[in-house]
């Protein structure tokens, strides 16, 4: 059992280490600015910070606003990301932040963006570069959910690639045009992992859909409304979040 000899305080603020070793731990960049300059950091205060994935109670022996040092205290039990791989097609970049964002929260491992037919082509050519964005917006959301995992974002790929990289034991595409198979019955049953796909805005071609299926993705709904990309990401996750 793990013992701290710290006051238990569940809204401690939770930090991910950029750099660390097997004692100590440190935030470098705008982490460090913001631990020093905005919330005035000093020696001797304590922090949770993951370090190399793992959850610890840390004291802080130095802090300046270009890099701020812990040293380790022991392990915290901490929990683990959901077992789901979302391939989220790209779609109006906003809406897909929003999208990584709650995907984050909602414990998602791993995010593959993916390029797909309908892909507005002006955003395909930008998305490579929105990449260390996503990552940062997926690293923010991961430390205020006081996660100790920051999920994983690939670099944005052709829909065939992205289905070569998909090996969950479940495979379940999301489509408005499915009528009976629905997620929720999808998910009964024992799964190590899942893998969910979200369309863009106009929707899964049907050779795309086709693509899915010779790869054994199962088609499934969310029901008869047509939600929004982002909303049918969050309600995907919700649910397997609920059931895995
Ligand atoms: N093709 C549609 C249209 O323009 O009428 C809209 C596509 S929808 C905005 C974007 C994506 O959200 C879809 O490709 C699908 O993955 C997912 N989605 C939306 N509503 C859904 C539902 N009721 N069941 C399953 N997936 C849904």
């Amino acid at each position: 059992m793990v013992r701290t000899q710290y006051p238990v305080c569940m809204t401690r603020r939770r930090w991910i280490a950029d750099t660390w070793t097997k004692t100590t731990a440190s935030l470098k960049g705008e982490q460090a600015v913001h631990l020093a300059r905005v919330l005035r950091a000093q020696p001797g205060q304590i922090f949770d910070v993951v370090a190399n994935g793992f959850l610890h109670r840390a004291e802080i022996i130095s802090s300046s606003e270009q890099e701020v040092v812990f040293t380790l205290h022991e392990e915290l039990e901490a929990e683990s990301a959901l077992p789901v791989h979302l391939l989220m097609a790209v779609f109006k970049f906003d809406h897909m932040e929003w999208g990584i964002e709650k995907a984050t929260e909602l414990g998602v491992a791993r995010i593959t963006p993916v390029i797909a037919r309908r892909t507005e082509k002006h955003l395909a050519q930008a998305a490579a570069k929105r990449v260390d964005r996503w990552r940062r917006i997926a690293r923010e959301a991961s430390q205020q959910s006081r996660r100790t995992d920051v999920p994983q974002i690939d670099d944005p790929v052709a829909l065939k690639a992205a289905l070569a990289m998909a090996s969950a034991e479940r495979k379940l595409l999301l489509a408005e045009t499915e009528q009976e198979n629905s997620l929720r019955v999808a998910l009964l049953g024992e799964a190590a992992n899942v893998a969910l796909a979200i369309g863009p805005e106009g929707g899964w071609t049907a050779e795309e859909m086709a693509l899915f299926s010779e790869h054994g993705w199962k088609h499934v709904t969310l029901g008869p409304r047509i939600l929004r990309a982002e909303t049918a990401a969050i309600a995907g996750l919700a649910l397997c979040a609920a059931m895995l």
